[in-house]
């Protein structure tokens, strides 16, 4: 079978058996994958110390006749994120895992770009600006200048409802502001913006909803 290296994030590991691992990783060039790490779960194994979700990894595998492959190496880079960030960073890949399935061609770029979003702007703007930014490439959602129900070009003030953004002729909810609207995107393209605290109540509402919708379950933070 054919070696394959490249360069991953780890999603998860699951115990297999007494003594190893399923990983599920996502690959720069070969989109998710699922490997299993033999030997992982014994104290010596050199997998182990390396199998660490938030790190730059580089993996080779082995692909296999029915699907799963077997990890041959892996060597462990830059930590992602500090410590203080971690729960956050992982509450993203288990986003990701359930964005991200195997055979879609994207995910690491988009997951390493939102973990780098949480490290550079912190908990209180970078972690709902990388959420955003997931939801949004996965297609969840629509654009901040329009109305998602009818299309028509944003009003100044615009409402959520039902996890959507929609016009005062389409519905009605929580007022959603042309600022908070700018102040989103400004966050999500990696710009500095001072979001009022009402500002940033109504963005984690709204991305409360969301995920509520979707069925994804975010602990705590959000
Ligand atoms: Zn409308």
């Amino acid at each position: 079978m054919a070696e394959i290296r490249d360069d991953a994030l780890l999603l998860r590991r699951i115990p297999y058996s007494e003594t190893s691992l399923i990983c599920y990783f996502l690959t720069a060039e070969h989109g998710r994958i699922t490997v299993m790490a033999r030997g992982a779960r014994r104290p010596k194994n050199n997998f182990r110390a390396s199998l660490e979700p938030l790190y730059d990894l580089q993996v080779s595998w082995r692909t296999g006749r029915t699907g799963m492959g077997t990890l041959v190496d892996i060597q462990r880079g830059c930590s992602l994120l500090q410590p203080a960030l971690s729960l956050h960073g992982l509450e993203l890949l288990a986003m990701a895992s359930r964005l991200f399935q195997e055979g879609d061609p994207q995910g690491f770029d988009e997951t390493k770009a939102a973990l780098l979003l949480l490290a550079e702007r912190g908990q209180h703007q970078g972690l709902p600006g990388a959420v955003w930014f997931l939801l949004d490439v996965a297609g969840w959602l629509g654009d901040l200048s329009h109305c998602w129900q009818c299309g028509r070009e944003a009003e100044q003030i615009m409402f959520w409802q039902h996890a959507r953004l929609v016009c005062g002729q389409c519905g009605q909810g929580m007022p959603v502001s042309m600022g908070l609207r700018k102040s989103i995107a400004a966050v999500v393209s990696g710009g500095s913006v001072r979001l009022s605290a009402g500002d940033v109540d109504s963005w984690h509402t709204m991305i409360r909803q969301l995920l509520n919708e979707h069925g994804i379950k975010i602990t705590g933070s959000l």
